[in-house]
């Protein structure tokens, strides 16, 4: 159960946190003045979901041990993990949480990198948590499965996030375009919640660990429903895609959702750039990794993260040497 993505590919299965739901408060690290310092950036996602959460945890750690290698850790909200994989191409993020198939086609120049190339300096640093692609509908419109969203309002993730790729890989697998919906809209995630319970969306699709604030709000606030997410489409896609694999999404997690929901997911993971220095990378990792159950309990959707798990599951590119000095010091590899 707990071999997400590992080889040989036995279950296709993965597991999700099954943590407290309570503990959920997004965590930036405190950041005093202090001399000499190198500052190094990570790109997340929309303050309500996990990848901000997962930034402001590293930076926590990193910053910790400032005063013994000089580095000033930052956490940027961004668009998620398209846009982040485009500005550590630019240079201006030195790090960024990513999801694995976007990772893979950054790193090969496929599906919406197909017009920009393949970016061959991404590096992979360690994989986190799981992210089963989530369907949150609104409880009147009586949504029982995707087919039951076309002609719906359905919010399909912004422009830059992982999320709005990979449905748009989805409805291409379905032989459906954004006109399947009768609105595709394009909030952010902090915006969709409150837009489902306003009545001015039937849905919304985030790719995203659990348990989240983020889905947390609509369930709670106005009973809001997850949906399945199977079939042919999703079938094909999982047997194609070495990214892609079947997951629940425990019942109970989240208020007013008692069912286990089927769905499909990839992994989100901790990326950079060759052109990021040995040093600072290892650093990070080092943070993370040596107060690993620090970092587990800084937010529920880690609390099932394993070390060697973390070092070869989901990792779309090659090791950044900085990650994997640390890791064979520390005989993970
Ligand atoms: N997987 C989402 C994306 O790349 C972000 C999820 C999160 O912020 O936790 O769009």
């Amino acid at each position: 159960m707990r071999k997400f993505f590992s080889k040989p590919l036995t279950t296709k299965r993965l597991a999700v946190t099954a943590g407290a739901a309570a503990m959920l408060a997004a965590l930036s690290a405190p950041m005093p003045a202090a001399a000499q310092q190198d500052f190094i950036s990570i790109g997340t996602g929309g303050v309500t979901g996990v990848y901000y959460a997962a930034g402001g945890a590293i930076c926590r750690l990193v910053n910790k041990d400032r005063s013994e290698h000089g580095l000033r850790c930052s956490v940027e909200s961004t668009g998620g993990s398209v846009f982040n994989v485009n500005t550590i191409k630019a240079g201006e993020l030195d790090l960024g949480v990513v999801q694995s198939d976007v990772g893979y086609n950054a790193y090969n120049g496929e599906g919406q990198f197909e017009e920009s190339g393949e970016f061959k300096k991404l590096r992979s640093v360690f994989s986190l948590h799981p992210e089963p692609f989530t369907v949150v509908t609104r409880k009147e419109a009586n949504i029982k499965t995707f087919d039951d969203l076309k002609g719906k309002r359905f919010n399909v993730g912004n422009p830059g996030s992982g999320t709005r790729a990979s449905m748009e890989q989805l409805l291409g697998a379905r032989g459906d375009g954004l006109d399947f919906f009768s609105l595709a809209s394009e909030l952010r995630p902090d915006e969709h919640g409150a837009a489902l319970c306003d009545g001015k969306i039937d849905g919304f699709f985030y790719g995203v660990g659990h348990p989240s604030a983020n889905i947390q709000d609509p369930t709670t606030t106005c009973g809001a429903k997850l949906v399945p997410l199977t079939g042919d489409a999703v079938d094909s896609l999982v047997d194609k895609y070495p990214y892609y694999a079947k997951v629940d999404i425990p019942g109970g997690l989240y208020a007013n959702n008692d069912e286990d929901i089927p769905t499909y997911g990839v992994l989100a993971t901790f990326v950079s750039s060759e052109d990021t220095p040995d040093e600072v990378v290892y650093q990070v990792v080092k943070a993370v990794f040596d107060n690993f159950e620090d970092f587990k309990k800084l937010h529920p959707a880690f609390a099932h993260l394993n070390k060697e798990e973390m070092v070869t599951n989901g990792l779309s590119a090659p090791l950044h040497p900085g990650a994997e000095k640390y890791f064979k010091e520390n005989g993970l590899m």
